[in-house]
């Protein structure tokens, strides 16, 4: 009993409890989405035996063109949410393949190392490739601000300004988008390692899965 509560724990601090949906994470290299990954797993782990439920992840090295860059994928299963994870930038091949993965996905978390201003551009720009894309219609955008634990990490409002992101986003809490034709999206600073921020995120987010 004690280790079912566990594992209720876990979805419930996601805001997952009791629904279904497919999660994809996607975001630069290094941004932290295995780790996020890994953090989910290892939560997991605890209540397993008794919950029942199935958990895996996957490394899969996918077939490509460039013989020096692999897109990764990797998956978690939790009960009934799917959270799958790609790479992004330079990997043309990996958009099509999530793409073909998953033609309908609930909701999208983009992860976006605070720490690496260097590579906030290039993160804009495959951002911006994705909000645009018509195939994931008006799901749900959580903007993950990882690695905050580092010093001089962007602040969100600095990482809202360099995504470009200021005044595009639809606030925290409970927001009613019900009959509007918004996309949902926010931006949660986070450490992943230190397991802080993005607990959060996920809850602003779950109230948009049905
Ligand atoms: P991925 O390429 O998006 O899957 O990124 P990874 O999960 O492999 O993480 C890339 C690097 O960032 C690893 O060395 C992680 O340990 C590190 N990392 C991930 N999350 C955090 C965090 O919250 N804080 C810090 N300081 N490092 C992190
Ligand atoms: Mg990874």
């Amino acid at each position: 009993m004690f280790l079912l509560d566990w594992f209720y724990g876990v979805l419930a601090s996601l805001g997952l409890w009791q629904k279904e949906a497919k999660i994809l994470f996607l975001g630069l290299d290094n941004a932290g989405k295995t780790t996020l990954l890994h953090m989910l797993k290892d939560e997991e782990q605890q209540g397993l035996a008794y919950a029942s439920c199935e958990t895996e992840v996957k490394d899969r090295r996918l077939v490509q063109h460039q013989p020096t860059q692999y897109p990764t994928s990797e998956e978690l299963s939790i009960g009934q949410i799917k959270f799958k994870a790609f790479d992004l930038g330079g990997h043309q091949i990996a958009r099509r393949v999530w793409k073909d993965y998953y033609a309908q996905v609930d909701a999208v978390v983009y992860l976006v190392d605070a720490y690496d201003k260097e590579r906030f551009a290039e993160s804009k720009k495959e951002l911006d490739a994705l909000l645009s894309d018509e195939s994931l219609g008006n799901v749900p955008f959580l903007i993950l601000g990882n690695k905050i634990d580092i010093p001089y990490a962007a602040s969100e409002d600095e990482l809202r300004h360099y995504l470009g992101l200021t005044g595009l986003t639809t606030g925290k809490g409970k927001v009613n988008l019900a009959d509007s034709n918004v996309r949902p999206l926010e931006v949660f600073m986070c450490s992943i390692v230190r397991k802080m921020g993005y607990g959060d995120g996920f809850k602003w987010m779950s109230q948009y899965i049905k």
